[in-house]
């Protein structure tokens, strides 16, 4: 099983002072016991290069186009998120997904060519508020993952990770249990099969200093995609620190 990761998603946020102030605080994380990532707006990419190169931080895009390049405005390519060093990219964020139309098929292509590009892709997966009070949760979790299986093969999901982030939970201050994310997880975990040992199962959705240590308690938790608490130097290295 590898290390836990915690991973930071700085959606639509920062600024180049900001940023100095936060990855300043980041860069001198020593990963031995846990991974430490940032997925900052691409246009920051290449600041989190100058930084945070040479240190033990990971760094990523938030979205990747499907295409390698060319007349797609406004779209960023795998090649250009891994000429900035980007280690990681996540696909599938349910805020692409519900305010960009991102559908399954088009998330589990993102998956695929970012993984053949050399990038480690994390799927975001998770339920509506609605899909959980009809007991829908893990239909829809397994859809969701399922497209991205069924896009690369069961075997090269290894190595991959998976962030499974109810939407109810995501900004709004309430967190799935430590329970009902543990239920969660390991349906994800059996769904993988064989495989699932090699893809590390991140939770996120409010996750702070105050609630991590629970969270990373659960057997089939290896981590967190951290959005809001990400954007403060101290708490995101709490949250890390709750991990080791
Ligand atoms: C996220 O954006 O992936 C997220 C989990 O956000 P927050 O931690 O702010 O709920």
């Amino acid at each position: 099983m590898a290390k836990p990761l915690v991973l930071g998603n700085w959606k639509m946020n920062g600024s180049i002072p900001a940023n100095a102030e936060l990855l300043k605080g980041l860069r001198d994380w020593d990963a031995k016991k846990v991974e430490l990532g940032v997925c900052p707006p691409a246009v920051y990419l290449p600041q989190c290069q100058v930084v945070l190169n040479g240190s033990d931080v990971r760094w990523g895009g938030q979205d990747v186009s499907t295409h390698p390049e060319g007349a797609y405005t406004g779209e960023v390519s795998a090649r250009m998120l891994r000429e900035l060093g980007s280690h990681y990219v996540l696909v599938g964020h349910s805020e692409r997904r519900q305010y960009h139309g991102e559908t399954d098929a088009l998330v589990a292509e993102k998956f695929k060519v970012a993984q053949a590009a050399g990038l480690v892709p994390v799927l975001c997966i998770g339920e509506t508020q609605a899909e959980r009070e009809a007991e829908q949760t893990l239909a829809v979790i397994e859809r969701q993952l399922q497209a991205a299986i069924d896009a690369v093969g069961i075997a090269q999901m290894a190595g991959t990770v998976v962030a499974y982030e109810p939407v109810w939970a995501i900004g709004t201050g309430l967190t799935a249990s430590p329970e009902q994310a543990q239920a969660v997880h390991a349906a994800i975990r059996a769904q993988l099969g064989d495989v699932g040992a090699k893809v590390q199962v991140l939770y996120g959705g409010s996750v702070k200093p105050d609630n991590a240590a629970e969270l990373f308690g659960q057997r089939d938790i290896d981590g967190a995609l951290v959005g809001g608490a990400s954007l403060k130097a101290s708490d995101f290295l709490a949250i890390a620190k709750a991990a080791v």
